[in-house]
């Protein structure tokens, strides 16, 4: 077991023996070798059908030819310049043809950056300081958002170290819920914006309720406060124009992350003209990074965007609804009554018989069949995030013999867990 070797020395040097929380599991993660389309193998020999697809960058799976080949080229030519390049011009408009909302975009290096980013612009914008977020939602590691976060630990506290006075400033209420956001905004006039995960994906995969994104819009153009769809997950993954699209709602800022790097890092923020031209240096809203925009990223990113055609979100969700309908049939015939989640490519099974529409729902879920089902899909060579509150994601890469193969070890798996805990 060279992975459980190199755990070992990987403690005393990185704390906890990872580099971001969520990839630890017991006994140990698997240490990476190399990834191939869907599958990713490990240096311990072992090959895994992928649908953790790095949380949710890879829509066209590991290393894709097209990619690393535009990488390539790109890298022979420098990694960073710190002056513009065509190419980031060129994502710009591949971003705006897509998204109707977005008339101009700053890119930024992660997720979070977007949200901060995306926090200070509402703030200066309406001259308020308080964020209205929802419970299990995530949106990046700092510290205005880490109020009942998701991200893997749907119980873990709230951070230590988060001055009391920076989340004093940020609410907290349950998703799918009108009357808990109504009296909220009715009982403070302080409110910059509304932060939603248009679908909640980092507490599995919660979807908004007919109308509730649409009561959002509408509460928040009627008080005088920004609608920020955090689409770093949904963002290019359940349509070209996102959760926007999707739902057909008009959000004032979007934040983008994962996808748009295609597979390097990166994030992005975008809105209209009107929000956006208040950036610095256009305006004196500051916002400042050395590899913003950064070449080999956004190389990345065109070329993904540009795989990404009508076609292939016709395939991807196709896929979707083939695991979809598969996990059904198994939950059926083997008269489990678990709640199955999810859209397009992405899905999740809780093991709850509960419907999962918010934080308290998903938290019914029971995790000790969840990580009997995990190590038991890891063995039968199926890798899912190792936490009942992420969302397994699926790639142009998959083919249809490799879902089949997936359903397979997911009945197994499903069944061995149950057994094998008490009910
Ligand atoms: C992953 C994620 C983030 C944070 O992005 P990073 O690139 O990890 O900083 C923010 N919001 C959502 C919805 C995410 O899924």
């Amino acid at each position: 077991m060279i992975s459980d070797d190199l755990f070992k020395e990987a403690l005393k040097v990185l704390p906890g023996g990872v580099s971001s929380p969520v990839r630890k599991f017991e006994p140990h993660p698997f240490f990476a070798k190399k990834g191939e389309g869907c599958i990713l193998y490990d240096v311990d020999g072992n090959r895994y059908i992928d649908y953790c697809l790095a949380y949710g960058p890879l829509i066209l799976g590991h290393a894709p030819e097209k990619i690393t080949s535009a990488v390539c080229e790109q890298i022979k030519k420098g990694s960073a310049y710190g002056t513009p390049t065509k190419a980031e011009l060129e994502l710009a408009k591949l971003v705006i043809e897509r998204v109707p909302s977005a008339e101009m975009i700053r890119f930024v290096n992660s997720g979070t950056e977007a949200t901060m980013a995306a926090i200070r612009l509402a703030r200066a914008f309406t001259g308020k300081d308080k964020i209205l977020k929802f419970e299990g939602a995530y949106h990046g590691a700092h510290d205005y958002v880490l109020v009942k976060p998701g991200s893997g630990a749907a119980a873990a506290p709230d951070s230590p170290g988060i001055p009391q006075d920076t989340t004093r400033n940020t609410i907290s209420a349950p998703f799918n819920d009108e009357e808990a956001v109504a009296s909220i905004i009715e009982e403070d006039d302080n409110i910059a914006a509304i932060l939603v995960e248009p679908v909640m994906a980092n507490i599995g995969c919660i979807e908004p309720e007919d109308g509730y994104l649409k009561f959002l819009r509408k509460i928040t153009s009627e008080n005088g406060i920004l609608l920020i769809f955090d689409e770093v997950i949904t963002g290019f993954r359940i349509a070209p124009g996102g959760a926007q699209e999707y739902y057909n709602i008009t959000a004032d800022l979007v934040t983008y992350g994962k996808i748009i790097g295609g597979g390097f890092p990166m994030g992005a923020l975008a809105g209209p003209r009107r929000l956006m031209e208040h950036i610095s240096p256009a305006g004196d809203v500051y916002q400042a990074g050395t590899f913003n925009g950064n070449p080999v990223s956004v190389t990345a990113g065109i070329t993904t965007l540009k795989e990404l055609t009508d076609d292939l979100y016709k395939e991807l969700n196709k896929k979707g609804e083939i695991i979809r309908k598969g996990i059904k049939d198994i939950l059926e015939d083997n008269n489990l009554e678990f709640y199955l989640a999810g859209l397009s490519s992405m899905f999740q099974i809780y093991f709850t018989q509960e419907k999962v529409k918010d934080y308290t729902s998903a938290k019914t879920a029971n995790l000790e069949i969840f990580k009997k089902y995990f190590h038991s899909l890891l063995k039968g060579g199926v890798f899912v995030p190792p936490s009942q509150f992420e969302c397994c994601f699926i790639s142009a890469a998959h083919r249809k013999e490799d879902l089949n193969m997936t359903l397979e070890v997911v009945e197994e798996s499903i069944k061995r867990a149950v057994k094998q805990s008490p009910r």
